[in-house]
């Protein structure tokens, strides 16, 4: 997918975001540090486009709810920003690369502390496959099956598919 691909898919997931919740007005993006982030930023930037609403948006970092915290590096700049009560609000979580499904266990086991959210729903920019839970994105950019070992560079520029060594 070149930039215009990525525009288009992330306004074709603001209208379906609008359609399932009949508006705005009770949604809030939240993105997956880190490469969810610029997305969420995007999406909302659709959604209030789209709708005239202001959408809040949020950050969330999950490194220290996944089940394998102390064998990855954390990164020091991944920060949780989430600036409103999410009770009986709808989150929608945003993260650029759906895979195993574990980052999104982790990310709905880190909301728990900011409050009752009425709904979750998923956005991701690529759903690469394997899943190793029983998670599924309710909005897809692209559904793009891969290998194990390959890599998909996701920006705001560009859906590229590689190899994990160059
Ligand atoms: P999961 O937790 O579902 O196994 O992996 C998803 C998380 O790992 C996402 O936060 C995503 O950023 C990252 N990830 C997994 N596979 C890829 C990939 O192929 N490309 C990129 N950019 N990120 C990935
Ligand atoms: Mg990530």
């Amino acid at each position: 997918m070149d930039g215009d691909d990525v525009r288009r898919a992330i306004r074709r997931m603001a209208h379906e975001v609008i359609e399932r919740n009949h508006g705005v007005a009770d949604v809030v993006v939240v993105g997956l540090q880190t490469g969810g982030v610029p997305l969420a930023e995007a999406l909302a930037t659709a959604l209030t486009e789209i709708d005239g609403h202001d959408v809040a948006t949020g950050a969330l970092d999950v490194a220290f709810h996944r089940d394998d915290v102390g064998l990855r590096p954390i990164m020091p700049e991944a920060v949780t920003d989430i600036p409103v009560d999410l009770t009986d609000r709808i989150v929608v979580l945003v993260d650029d690369v759906l895979f195993t499904g574990r980052t999104v266990r982790a990310a709905l086991d880190a909301l728990g502390g900011f409050g009752r959210p009425r709904a979750i729903q998923l956005a991701v920019m690529v759903d690469r496959g394997h899943r190793e839970l029983p998670i599924r994105p309710d909005f897809v950019g692209k559904n793009l099956p891969t290998r194990r070992d390959e890599l998909v560079d996701v920006s705001l520029d560009a859906v590229l598919l590689g190899e994990l060594d160059g």
